[in-house]
Formats: C-alpha cells, sequence, structure tokens
C-alpha cells in the first residue's frame, strides 16, 4: 500500500468493519523512518470487499452474514504452498502472491463452518450421501481399486487419487462434487462446494472458474484443463459431470441453496 493509497485503505478497512464485521490486520503504516508499504494492496482490499459481498448476497441479508460468520479477522500469514487458511474467527491469505475472489470465498466458507463447529461440512457429507471410512480406503486401496499409489497420489494422469475414498482423509464423496484430489475431505468439499453456488451460472468473479470446473469433464483424456492440469476427464466423467453439465442439479448445489435459504436447521 502506497502512503497515498492510505486514506483510501482506512476507509475501506472501516467498510468492511462496519457492513460484515470483517477486520482486516493492516502492514501498511508510517515506519521509523520512512512509510513501510506492507504486503497488501489497494486492489487486494478490493477483491477482499467483493468477494466477500458475492458471499454475503447469497446469504441474504449482511446481518445473516455476520449471524453465520461472527467477526472475522484477515491477516496476510506465511503459511506454506496453500493459498488461504482458516479457523472460526480467523482467515489467513498467503504472502506469496496474490490470491482470486476464489481463495477469498472459499476461505470464509471455512469460517462459516468453523464457527458451527464443523457441523455444515458433516449435514453437506451426508446429505449428498458420502461418509468418510479411512479403514474401508485402505481396503480400496489394498485391493488395487484406488487410481493413486498405495496411500499415496501420483503426479500422473489418473493416478492423482479422484476417486471416492482415493484421498489421504477416506472421504467417500455422494453425488457429484466438480473435483476431488488427494486432499479432498468434507471440509474442502464444504468451501467448494460454497464457492461453486456462488460462481456457478452468474455472473461475477467465481463464475469462469467454476464454469471451467465442469466442463474439463467434457475433455478427452489427455487434454490440459483450464486449470492446466492433464488428466483422464473421460474417466471422470462419471464422478463429476452433473446431467446435461448442469451443477444446479447436483446435490452440492440443492445443499448450499437450502443452507442459504434457511431450509435446513442448524442449531
Ligand atoms: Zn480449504
Amino acid at each position: 500500500m502506497e502512503k497515498s493509497e492510505a486514506q483510501y485503505a482506512q476507509a475501506k478497512l472501516a467498510q468492511l468493519r462496519g457492513e460484515y464485521q470483517v477486520d482486516v490486520l493492516a502492514d501498511w503504516g508510517d515506519g521509523d523512518r520512512e512509510w513501510n508499504p506492507g504486503l497488501w494492496t489497494r486492489a487486494e482490499l478490493d477483491k477482499l470487499h467483493n468477494s466477500i459481498a458475492l458471499l454475503a448476497n447469497v446469504m441474504g441479508e449482511t446481518t445473516n452474514f455476520i449471524r453465520h460468520l461472527g467477526s472475522v479477522t484477515v491477516k496476510k500469514s506465511d503459511i506454506g504452498t496453500h493459498g488461504g487458511e482458516a479457523l472460526a474467527h480467523r482467515v489467513s491469505l498467503s504472502t506469496k502472491g496474490s490470491f482470486s475472489a476464489w481463495t477469498v470465498v472459499h476461505e470464509f466458507a471455512h469460517a462459516w463452518d468453523a464457527n458451527y463447529g464443523w457441523k455444515l461440512s458433516r449435514l453437506l457429507e451426508k446429505y449428498t450421501g458420502g461418509y468418510t471410512s479411512p479403514f474401508l480406503s485402505y481396503l480400496k486401496q489394498l485391493a488395487g481399486l484406488s487410481d493413486s499409489a498405495f496411500l499415496n497420489p501420483e503426479k500422473k494422469p489418473g493416478r492423482y487419487g479422484r476417486r471416492p475414498g482415493c484421498n489421504k482423509a477416506g472421504y467417500f464423496y455422494g453425488d457429484k462434487p466438480s473435483g476431488s484430489n488427494w486432499s479432498f475431505n468434507r471440509v474442502e468439499d464444504f468451501a467448494e462446494s460454497v464457492a461453486m453456488y456462488i460462481g456457478w451460472d452468474r455472473n461475477n468473479d467465481l463464475s469462469e472458474h467454476a464454469r471451467n470446473r465442469i466442463i474439463r469433464y467434457q475433455l478427452n483424456n489427455g487434454e490440459k484443463d483450464p486449470f492446466n492440469t492433464i488428466d483422464n476427464w473421460m474417466d471422470y466423467a462419471k464422478h463429476f459431470y452433473p446431467d446435461n453439465g448442469d451443477y444446479t442439479k447436483t446435490k452440492r448445489w440443492q445443499f448450499v441453496d437450502d443452507l442459504v435459504n434457511g431450509r435446513i436447521s442448524v442449531s
């Protein structure tokens, strides 16, 4: 943040606090001798605000957003290779490079789930007909039914570990998520499902990403998807490609729709 932008940034922080009870830990300001720009940019504050608004808008009133998440503190933090991390009331965004609108919504969805003791992801798991069983996952891998190496993913097409239960958590997802990999579990499923719901068939900052998630299953095996991954997409279509390519036909879309419209009771 340049010194000339500090006033704008302060106003944006006040807006985030006032509208959503979101506090950004400012890392810019007057240093001992000179201005300390920190890592945040003005464009990132705008992106953060716009992305939070996307999540808040599907919840209806901003009071719903505050009720669902409580207050949230956002900071930039050195969190290794992933783009973000979240706990209840806390979202960290990587100091390495910038972040996407998708990452913001994904991490805030985690903060929402965490604020309910991770119960929302359990409800999603149940609603979509999935379950988590490390034991059955182990057996599946032992029997050679996994699309991965034994207890490990491989970095090659058809071996990343995308089939149900073929992941670290032993998560047998039900219905059709938009994708799966070795890190997939019900918590990641929930965060991704919220982001997919918000982006799907709308015209917002998540929409292209959401569409790319689905259309890749129409590619041939060995082709590169919009995220630059080569995989056997045709083989995976049965696990991930929704009826007629329409994501609103999935149980995940329906779950998030029910959730944000108050048709699922979360006590
Ligand atoms: Zn996540």
